[in-house]
């Protein structure tokens, strides 16, 4: 996304506010801050092949199904909009990533990949999940132009250009099989491709998508190559066991074949679940595992994955992270419509 001049936080002095990542979660989490008078600072990440600052919806093209936009609304555009509005009240913006934390002291320790460590009084990590890809040339190239290639159906589906198409679903775990039975609302036929002849899937939504007459499957088989210039018109697979190689001719095609949250570089320091994510053990609030450490957005969602999902909890990590502050006495963090409202619902049950 295109740049705000970073007012590089001083080492010596303490950060009200980190927040590392910058997708919806990050930004959201911002203007809450920013407004609250906690100076955050948003450290939104460098660019690679596979990530860049603004996240996974810097590779969706439309968007429909954000609230507010009823004519729908770039994911590039959309982004540099929420970061605009985390600057307007104030955000800085430091665009490195967080290589390593040390949170085992307060103000806690994050190191980015150039500049000097900084100090932080509380920190919101919102670095989002990672789509895996299959690692082909043409893959990432038309998911990133609106081509018919994308990594998540609930958010691409519907768009105009894979109606009554035929489309392909890569992967045998139950996100194939959830996508593969929502795309047959838009397609005239979901072909799943998966390279082993058992599916993974859990048996009920193996079963769903078994069953259903406009899902057929193409077992043993990879995709080694996407085709086509402008839009996607096939992809070539191999069988795995044969090593016999064909066309199909799609209209798009979903990669499903898992994601991966973006916590490698926490060092083990958040309690995280088995697949990676941090967890968040108290219902409805952002802490983790670390008092004074929030977290937002994909990185603690395996399951909704949505943009405004995200973008809800990245509100709930500013809110308690200024009530935390406000417990602890740190710099001008107050909580009025919390303690309001928690006080009202003491009210309310006689305590
Ligand atoms: P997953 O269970 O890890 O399944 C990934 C699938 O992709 C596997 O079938 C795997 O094949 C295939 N795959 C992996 N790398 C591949 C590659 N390079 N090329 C081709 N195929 C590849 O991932 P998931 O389906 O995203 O599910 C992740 C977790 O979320 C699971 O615990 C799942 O139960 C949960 N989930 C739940 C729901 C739900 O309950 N509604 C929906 C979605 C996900 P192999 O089988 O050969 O390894």
């Amino acid at each position: 996304m295109s740049g705000t001049p970073a007012a590089a936080p001083n080492p010596n002095d303490p950060v009200t506010v980190a927040i590392i990542g910058s997708g919806p979660a990050a930004w959201t989490a911002a203007i809450y801050a920013a407004r609250a008078n906690l100076d955050p600072v948003v450290f939104e990440g460098e660019g690679s092949r596979e990530m860049i600052p603004g996240g996974q919806l810097m590779f969706t093209t439309d968007i429909e199904n954000f609230p507010g936009f009823p004519e729908g609304i770039g994911g590039i555009e959309i982004m540099q909009k929420m970061k605009d509005q985390a600057v307007r009240f104030g955000t800085r913006v430091v665009s490195e990533n967080i290589v390593s934390v040390d949170f085992s002291s307060r103000p806690f320790l994050l190191r980015p990949s150039h500049a000097e460590p900084v100090r932080a009084q509380a920190v919101i990590v919102a670095t989002g999940a990672r789509a895996v890809w299959l690692g082909l040339d043409n893959e990432m190239r038309l998911a990133q132009t609106g081509g018919g290639v994308s990594a998540c159906a609930v958010c691409d589906g519907a768009l105009p250009l894979f109606r009554n198409k035929v489309l392909a679903v890569v992967g045998g775990g139950d996100s194939a099989m959830e996508e593969s039975t929502y795309l047959t609302k838009f397609a005239s036929e979901v072909v799943v491709i998966h390279r082993r002849d058992e599916l993974r899937a859990s048996k009920v939504m193996a079963d769903r998508a078994l069953s259903n007459p406009k899902i057929r499957f193409a077992w043993n088989s990879e995709v080694i190559e996407v085709l086509g210039d402008d839009a996607i018109t096939g992809v070539r697979l191999r069988d795995t066991v044969t090593g016999a190689e064909r066309e199909l001719e799609v209209g798009g095609l979903f990669v499903a074949i898992g994601h991966k949250p973006n916590t490698d570089f926490l060092g083990g320091q958040l309690s995280l679940s088995p697949h990676g994510y941090i967890l968040t053990p108290t219902p409805w609030r952002t802490t983790t595992s670390v008092p004074g450490v929030f977290a937002a957005g994909d990185v603690i969602d395996d399951y909704y994955r949505q943009a405004v999902t995200s973008a809800g909890t990245g509100c709930m990590a500013a809110l308690d992270a200024e009530r935390w502050l406000a417990h602890e006495h740190v710099g001008d963090a107050v909580s009025p419509v919390l303690e309001t409202a928690e006080s009202s619902v003491g009210r309310a049950s006689g305590d």
